[in-house]
């Protein structure tokens, strides 16, 4: 989530908003119902997602145009979807399908005023919006607390380093950070994390003393490389990290660097698939959260996902356009009958750097708000420049090209050098996804230092 900056008692009142949204009433509920989840058999587990699926598809049908209008063309009834295997009767649902039926997929009678909306960026075609509900969002984090709590429980003291504007970006002296008045949680600014501010963020890591650090794994690998460059030693519990790819090379610096272990969590805007790591560093599905199809995709497979939990806006068999790899027969002996995924290659983990020397990954939103682009990349090879690559639409004007200019600057920096660069094309990955970021700066020297990162 990217927080506009607000002034402190504005930020001050959010935390305790978005405290309240994310350990509601639900949350210790939902809590120990996962709980009880981890240790149930796999024929337990089988049962718990049929009934969930039942009720999930029972109400869709009963409350949702979309999928009334769908059973009925297919002339299906609730009835006939019983179990996962049933739901290929079903066709798959995509972000277009989303974007083009946005209104006839909303429960109107489980909408309001305590559902949010989620928003994904429109690098891939128009921004698609997602609601959720209270109870959904109460789940959510129920569900990452499962994870958390093999290591820490709610106020426990922890840094959050992630995209979140919590200081303005102009701003170029201490604090970049801003004490969460929630919990014992301190919210720094990963934007502003550089060169000349990083023993101002060494000082305060060493006075709050935090046992945890939860943060974008670019951010928490920079940081790793500003306390082997400052030759400060410091030990976290664990650091748990999300929201972006995590590459072997960057976990091994981080664990190495802060002699502890990375969980990662794997997500996306339209929660209808998680995957985390267990205590043993395995990958596993998060079976009880939604159910997860894999679809062969030659060597890898595609995530697509049920929501179990969202009954505002339940979507089925949602393709999310992120790619994992298997390793069949994989065992883990967590103790967890969760699938195990070898990998995680679906989203670019990329960031763009600015002249100052921030490290941006949230940045898709230079391209929000600007009309007839079809597609979208950033493309980065110096710090002084960036590549807007765009796939224009008929109806492109210069208004829009300076519109982006200016949308690049004010989410980077005013130094920054903008080079729009309109092309018929975007290329894809080797493996068919889409990056909307393409990073190309010789900028990991450090790791490359380390035995550990060599294979960076
Ligand atoms: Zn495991």
């Amino acid at each position: 989530m990217l927080l506009n900056w607000k002034p402190h008692k504005l930020l001050a009142l959010e935390c305790w908003v978005r405290h309240w949204y994310r350990y509601g009433i639900c949350f210790d509920h939902y809590s120990r119902l996962l709980q009880n989840n981890a240790t149930l058999s796999p024929q337990g587990l089988q049962a718990f997602q049929n009934q969930r699926l039942q009720q999930i598809v029972r109400e869709a049908y009963r409350d949702i145009p979309y999928y009334r209008d769908l059973f009925s063309s297919l002339k299906l009834k609730p009835e006939a979807i019983q179990s996962a295997a049933d739901l290929r009767k079903l066709p798959y649902l995509t972000k277009a399908l989303v974007v083009a039926n946005f209104d006839k997929l909303i429960s109107r009678k489980k909408r309001n005023f305590l559902c949010k909306v989620a928003k994904t960026s429109g690098t891939t075609g128009s921004p698609a919006q997602f609601v959720r509900s209270f109870e959904a969002i109460n789940f959510e984090n129920a569900a990452v607390w499962r994870q958390w709590r093999m290591k820490c429980q709610p106020g426990t003291r922890r840094i959050t380093l992630r995209g979140e504007v919590v200081v303005p970006m102009r701003q170029s002296d201490p604090p970049f950070w801003r004490l969460n008045p929630a919990n014992q949680e301190l919210l720094m600014c990963g934007f502003h994390l550089n060169d000349q501010t990083a023993q101002a963020y060494l000082r305060q890591i060493l006075d709050f003393q935090p046992q945890i650090l939860s943060a974008y794994p670019s951010n928490a690998y920079a940081l790793a490389r500003y306390f082997r460059r400052h030759k400060i030693s410091y030990q976290f519990e664990a650091v748990f990290t999300s929201s972006e790819i995590l590459a072997p090379g960057v976990r091994r610096f981080i664990e190495e660097t802060f002699q502890t272990q990375v969980y990662d969590w794997y997500g996306q805007a339209e929660r209808v698939a998680a995957i985390a790591h267990c205590q043993k560093g395995t990958y596993h599905i998060q079976e009880d959260y939604s159910l997860v199809e894999l679809i062969p995709k030659g060597p890898n497979f595609e995530i697509a996902g049920t929501h179990l939990f969202n009954a505002v806006m339940p979507l089925i068999r949602y393709r999310t356009g992120d790619w994992v790899r298997v390793n069949p027969g994989q065992f883990c002996d967590c103790g967890s009958h969760f699938r195990t995924v070898a990998a995680i290659d679906g989203r670019n983990c990329d960031f763009i750097v600015t002249p100052e020397g921030y490290h941006i990954s949230a940045a898709n939103h230079i391209f929000h708000g600007v009309a007839n682009i079809l597609e979208g990349q950033l493309y980065q090879e110096d710090t002084a420049c960036l590549i807007l690559k765009v796939v224009v639409g008929p109806g492109f004007t210069e208004e829009d090209r300076n519109r982006l200019i200016r949308n690049a600057r004010e989410n980077t920096s005013e130094r920054m050098g903008i080079v729009v660069e309109e092309v018929e094309h975007i290329p894809r990955a080797p493996n068919g996804k889409f990056l909307s970021i393409v990073n190309r700066l010789p900028i990991l020297d450090d790791a490359m230092e380390s035995p550990a990162a060599a294979s960076f």
